[in-house]
């Protein structure tokens, strides 16, 4: 069945919950298929039955949605969820299979899927099969990071690959190290406590401890993880255009007298705009304070040649937070925090005896504690190996390259739109701003709020997932905007002509809405 909208082909939405099986009669005992383990040489056969029971479910979950993400609103997903899967704990289970089929089916209809080309809102990538084939074994296998004796390769497969990876971020420094992380929050959380802790040990910073200062285009967790970490109240600093002006980073840092530590950001969350990274790192080093990055999001245009170059200056950063489940099509979670010299991680040694006693170690057992501040940890290693194997640095480049021409293609469509504008100015990494022109008739708050009602109109139909963002206008005023952050590694500009449209009709139909109430628009 066609939508008729020009969606690129996800066949029709069939959510009628016709065709859904009956749960079986549950029983008391649980059978033997139920209690199998997934790991040793007996594991992948249990294994496979119920990963066919997992794909069948994922396959029909997908054909039920129908588009990007289930129609109705939050109140009609969250009683469809209800009905499918209720109780969740049932005095006698149901059994493996049922449950997986249920359950798997229900999340997989109710689900807003990043691999549908019309699901843009968010830095919400589609992961690579081949990530999350490996992220089965990961479950399988259930290696913990925090001591060799529970990953005794995994562990050395994260050496390697960190190793790897914090040499493409720092190619002319020695002995550069990474992390792997649960994402941006965490890196920039680490990055914040390694600079508290070297503020500390260097001088008798007083109790203040390092002074954050960054811009107004910072990722939330920037402030938070200051607040988490009992810092002083980050100093926040002008973004015209969207980028942190290094004038007045200029000038915050002359007005500060302890330990300073800049963060500026290569791909900001709002727009993909990358801060002028060679400038900020002139002014922070002329006034000794240290620089960190957050390239959370443009961290992998390191993996292509020919877009590596807008990262210049990335190396003066002492760290730089890198996510691979942005652009880098993993699976949540795959984070990294790279820094420059790996005796920068010291502060996160801990000694706890049953984990990596002083003698196991003196024995030659690898201590891997100071490597997360979490304990158990899952290996998001694995997926991340797989996929840098299969598709080689060249092959991400090349990826990342697609998505950056897609939002330029994206563009291009919306300024030949007669119904849509776009932001004034430059595009982000794989981000564009665009907003109805209609929404430029009416006045400012009113303007605002049908941008705000198309995005949630199209929500609410199921038909796509658009994001928002608040960003200035040519004429400094800051205004409400559709946000599409293109991430879909195969996605093409001709497979997001037909959202334009749609999001050009809702502002349409809404207008036409409003005008037929009494009290007119909103
Ligand atoms: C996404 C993002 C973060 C947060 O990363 P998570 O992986 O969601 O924890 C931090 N900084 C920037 C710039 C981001 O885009």
């Amino acid at each position: 069945m066609s939508r008729g909208d020009g969606h690129p082909g996800i066949p029709g939405r069939g959510a009628d919950g016709a065709g859904r099986p009956a749960p079986p009669a549950a029983t008391a005992a649980p059978g033997e298929a139920d209690t199998a383990v997934a790991g040793d040489t007996q594991g992948p056969l249990a294994l496979g039955k119920l990963t066919s029971v997992v794909l069948d479910a994922l396959a029909e979950g997908a054909a039920a949605r129908g588009g990007p993400l289930p129609g109705g609103g939050p109140d009609a997903v969250a009683e469809r969820l209800r009905a499918a899967c209720a109780p969740v704990l049932p005095e006698h289970g149901t059994g493996a299979e049922e449950a997986l089929r249920t359950v798997v089916r229900a999340v997989a209809e109710g689900a807003a899927d990043p691999a549908d080309p019309w699901c843009t809102a968010h830095l919400h990538c589609p992961p690579l099969a081949v990530a999350a084939a490996a992220d089965l074994a990961a479950a399988a296998l259930n290696p913990s990071m925090d001591s060799w004796d529970q990953a005794p390769a995994a562990a050395v497969l994260e050496q390697e690959v960190t190793a790897a990876l914090a040499a493409l971020v720092y190619p002319r420094w020695n002995a550069p190290d990474a992390l792997i992380t649960s994402g941006g929050t965490e890196s920039n959380l680490v990055a914040l406590l390694l600079a508290r802790e070297r503020a500390r040990a260097t001088r008798a910073a007083g109790a203040a401890g390092v002074r954050v200062v960054c811009g107004g285009n910072a990722h939330h967790s920037v402030r938070r993880a200051a607040w988490l970490l009992g810092l002083p109240e980050p100093v926040v600093v002008d973004c015209p255009g969207g980028r942190l002006d290094p004038a007045a980073v200029d000038r915050a840092l002359a007005g500060l007298t302890g330990p300073a530590l800049v963060v500026a950001t290569a791909g900001t969350t709002d727009e993909g705009l990358v801060d002028p990274l060679p400038r900020l790192a002139a002014v922070a080093a002329r006034h000794g304070a240290e620089l960190h990055v957050d390239a959370a999001y443009g961290g992998p245009l390191l993996f292509s040649d020919r877009l590596a170059p807008l990262l210049a200056g990335l190396e003066s950063a002492v760290s730089v937070t890198l996510d691979l489940h942005k652009l880098g099509w993993q699976p949540a979670a795959a984070g990294v925090l790279a820094v420059r010299d790996t005796e920068l991680l010291a502060p996160l040694a801990l000694r706890a005896d049953y984990l990596n006693a002083e003698d196991d170690g003196e024995a030659g057992l690898p201590d891997l504690l100071g490597r997360s501040l979490r304990t158990t940890r899952r290996p998001d290693v694995l997926k991340i190996a797989a996929t840098l194997r299969a598709l080689g640095r060249s092959g991400l480049g090349a990826l990342v390259e697609h998505c950056v021409r897609t939002a330029r293609d994206f563009a291009v469509l919306v300024d030949a739109h007669p119904a849509l504008r776009r932001r004034p100015g430059g595009i982000g990494i794989s981000t564009v701003l665009f907003r109805p022109v209609a929404a430029d008739a009416a006045p400012p708050a009113e303007g605002d709020a049908l941008v705000a009602e198309v995005r949630r109109r199209l929500l609410a139909e199921g038909r796509a997932v658009v994001g928002r963002a608040v960003a200035e206008d040519a004429d400094g005023t800051r205004r409400l905007w559709l946000k599409a952050t293109l991430l879909h590694p195969r996605a093409t500009g001709e497979d997001l002509a037909g959202l334009l449209d749609l999001a050009a009709d809702a502002a349409a139909r809404i207008r036409t809405t409003h005008a037929q109430e009494p009290e007119g628009p909103r």
